[in-house]
């Protein structure tokens, strides 16, 4: 099958061309201007930019979590990410406690083997660290899951100590790998939010009050400086105050290996969502949302090259029957929000409409960055070679988020009535359209796991 996609501007991360695109099976095989060649399918892309699929670093699909499962599985998931322009998603499979890396990434990738009708990986979230475990680690690098992530928060569930956050880093810097840190301070935070609660402060806003932006800033210098001291490449996931941002600068200003990526929520929400009463439990997530003075810190962080990416954390639960289960006890809310539909249109909105970046700047962030950083070489450009992960985007359609006509499988949307500007109005996913406008022309399965690299900054 032959697709040639003219009259566009195709917009990568380094440049913007006017140029045709010739796609031949999975492939894209050509770029030139005014091709006039033989295809099974013309695009007519006049007025629409040609940019590479987006590829979100971090979701959690069907991931247990208080009792309960985040509500989109791999199919629901990969389809409500694919409308809403990723062609590509990192998921984070978990080590059960006591068990094997093995068995946590065997899991991970029974649920979502058949069921994706995007690409996707894996990283490994290690939440065990044992001598067995480690030896692990590099096997499992060598089978193209290369990042390993780890917490300061989540204490009795996630959280490791310095000791073993130091250890696993040790062994990472000899495989090649890298490490995630999830960089809050949940021992001091969970004293806070004990107390608030004891004391009758029971709201979702307590959730955000509780954890306050020092201790994620404290946490993520200490995982700096454990990685400097290992001599690992870090990268600080879901990154939400200028506590931390401010830390992740100090650092690449000295020239470590230090990343770090933001999600919307934490550029487009903040604390003042969480009031309300319960409603505020739709917007509980760790890190918390912050007072709204954060965001346009995280905007620069983004502008300067502090933050490399932007990813959702998707990891959705209902507000009736799932977030409810926090009623009157806000440290009962599952911890999470939805959002793997909206990344690449809230960034274009938030970031090119309002002239914050460049275009070539936001195709950087939600997908070249992201493919480099994670070794995915075929992925994150429009250039002969590559995979046909293909937005045929409208920088200039304007539509209104909600609920009703999202793709997710959750029953309300933190962005209910925004109106933004832009959207993809054809994706394609290795040569194949699986959207077209509204409709649904992908297929469950046909998704496949990809085998990642070292980082190439790694090597
Ligand atoms: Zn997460």
């Amino acid at each position: 099958m032959r697709t040639l996609i003219k009259n566009g501007t195709i917009v990568n991360a380094d440049a913007s061309t006017r140029a045709d695109v010739l796609v031949d099976g999975e492939r894209i095989a050509l770029i030139g201007e005014e091709l006039n060649l033989e295809a099974d399918r013309t695009i007519d892309a006049a007025g629409k930019w040609v940019v590479p699929g987006g590829i979100d670093v971090h979701t959690h699909m069907e991931l247990p979590f208080g009792g309960t499962f985040a509500k989109d599985t791999f199919e629901t998931g990969t389809r409500a990410a694919a409308f809403g322009g990723t062609t590509t998603i990192i998921d984070f499979a978990v080590q059960p406690r006591g068990g094997s890396l093995r068995q946590g990434l065997d899991a991970w990738m029974e649920k979502a083997e058949g069921n994706c009708s995007i690409d996707y990986a894996f990283h490994m979230i290690v939440s065990d660290v044992r001598d067995d475990v480690l030896s692990e680690m590099d096997q499992l690098v060598d089978e193209g899951v290369t990042t390993f992530k780890l917490f300061t928060a989540y204490p009795g569930v996630f959280l490791s100590d310095d000791g073993a956050i130091f250890r696993a880093m040790q062994q990472t810097a000899k495989n090649g790998g890298m490490i995630l840190m999830h960089a809050e301070n949940g021992v001091a935070i969970d004293v806070v939010a004990n107390q608030n609660a004891l004391s009758g402060k029971t709201d979702p806003y307590w959730h955000g009050v509780s954890r306050s932006p020092v201790m994620e800033g404290e946490a993520t210098n200490r995982a700096i400086r454990l990685a400097e001291v290992a001599g690992v490449p870090v990268y600080i996931v879901h990154l939400s105050s200028r506590h931390a941002l401010n830390e992740v600068r100090r650092a690449r200003d000295e020239g470590l290996p230090a990343y770090a990526e933001t999600c919307p929520q934490y550029l487009f929400l903040s604390l003042d969502d969480m009031g309300n009463g319960f409603e505020g439990s739709k917007f509980v997530c760790s890190p918390p949302l912050r007072p709204a003075d954060h965001q346009e810190d995280l905007w620069q962080g983004l502008v300067k090259d502090d933050l490399q990416i932007v990813s959702t954390d998707h990891c959705p639960f209902d507000f009736h029957g799932q977030k409810e289960l926090g009623r009157g006890d806000f440290r009962k809310i599952p911890n999470g929000l939805p959002g793997v539909e909206n990344r690449v249109d809230l960034v274009f909105h938030g970031g090119v409409a309002g002239g914050r970046i460049s275009p070539n700047r936001w195709v950087e962030l939600v997908s070249t960055a992201p493919a480099r950083m994670f070794g995915l070489p075929r992925k994150g450009v429009i250039a002969p070679g590559a995979d046909a992960d293909i937005l045929i985007y409208d920088p200039k359609r304007t539509w209104t988020i909600s609920a009703r006509t999202h793709h997710m499988d959750v029953d309300y949307s933190c962005y209910e009535g925004r109106e933004i500007t832009g959207r993809s109005e054809v994706v394609l996913s290795r040569g194949k359209i699986i959207v077209d406008g509204d409709e649904w022309l992908g297929k469950a399965g046909d998704g496949r796991f990809l085998r990642r690299q070292r980082s190439p900054r790694n090597e």
